[in-house]
């Protein structure tokens, strides 16, 4: 599966990116999180995004299509991928289509996470990530739970906000969405690709809202695996006609029962009809009762 998840920041990608990964087994592409571990270690394409960045803007495309082409050249990526920040703008999203089509690996399906502005600003607020394993929480709508601790560490997860998580930069962010990023939904409805989820509310409503917009009943992750519903329904077939078979063996059988005993009752009642047998039993009388009913 190849997808792009497109949305404004705080709908939620990320975290629903990282449930697909549980899920369906192919790696995240963030390319912020490609661009904040590039800061992070100081390398040249760091130095050259960080101002782009704290400012809110988008980060000049020569270097996100570089840092994509290298990406897309690891084996991991032959299963499929979601990229979740990526394309970010109307050139990115005709550079990737030619990426694409050389590497013969087109995009099966463009997910719109769909959120109103003010649950947008109110998410981001919120939103802290684990320095140590890059884990995304939402304390207003997924706190790490308390049991949970990091598996990089195996201490408690440290939470840190994003330093462009702030009023200001979040502000430009968005505007920068509207302006630019925004036209992708057209680019991808017009290739057959868009599929549009309310992305509002419960963040398990919105895995299934997602699942259903990629057509794919998702695996479940390893520890709490649910049962596929295609072969939920399909074991649910096998078994009605199992338990049919088996009750019209049980009939056929009671009536085989049926005839040979009602048979024995009836040569009694000829022999009794006869005189040449003591009377006939109650039993007799009600077997052949029976059969007549
Ligand atoms: P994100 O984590 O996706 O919200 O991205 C954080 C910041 O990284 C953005 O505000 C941009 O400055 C930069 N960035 C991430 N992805 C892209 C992209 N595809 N094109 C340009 N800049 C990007």
């Amino acid at each position: 599966m190849r997808i792009v998840l497109l949305g404004a920041p705080g709908s939620g990608k990320g975290t629903q990116a990282q449930r697909l990964v549980e899920r369906a087994g192919i790696p995240q592409i963030s390319t912020g999180d490609l661009l904040r571990a590039a800061v992070a270690r100081g390398t040249e394409l760091g130095r050259q995004a960080r101002e782009a960045m704290d400012g809110g803007r988008l980060v000049e495309d020569s270097l996100v299509l570089g840092m994509i082409r290298e990406r897309l050249g690891e084996p991991d990526t032959r299963r499929g991928f979601i990229f979740d920040g990526f394309p970010r703008n109307l050139a990115q999203a005709h550079a990737l289509e030619r990426l694409l089509e050389a590497l013969q690996q087109p995009l099966d399906a463009v997910v719109q996470f769909d959120v109103d502005y003010r649950e947008l600003v109110r998410r981001i607020s919120g939103r802290r990530s684990c320095a140590d394993c890059g884990r995304v929480f939402n304390m207003l709508t997924s706190p790490p739970p308390s049991s949970e601790s990091c598996p990089r560490t195996g201490a408690p997860h440290r939470l840190m906000q994003r330093p462009d998580d702030n009023e200001a930069t979040v502000a430009e962010r968005l505007r920068v969405y509207d302006e630019k990023t925004r036209p992708l939904i057209d680019f991808y409805r017009a290739r057959g690709l868009l599929r549009v989820i309310d992305a509002a509310g419960d963040v398990d409503e919105v895995t299934r809202r997602l699942a259903q917009a990629l057509g794919a009943p998702l695996r479940a992750p390893r520890r709490t695996r649910a049962a596929s519903p295609v072969k939920t329904a399909a074991r649910k077939r096998a078994s009605v006609s199992a338990s049919r078979a088996r009750a019209g063996r049980a009939v056929r059988r009671k009536r085989t029962a049926l005839r040979s005993s009602g048979s024995k009752a009836a040569a009694k009642t000829a022999r009794a009809a006869r005189g040449k047998s003591p009377r006939l039993g109650r039993s007799g009388r009600g077997r052949l009762k029976g059969k007549r009913r």
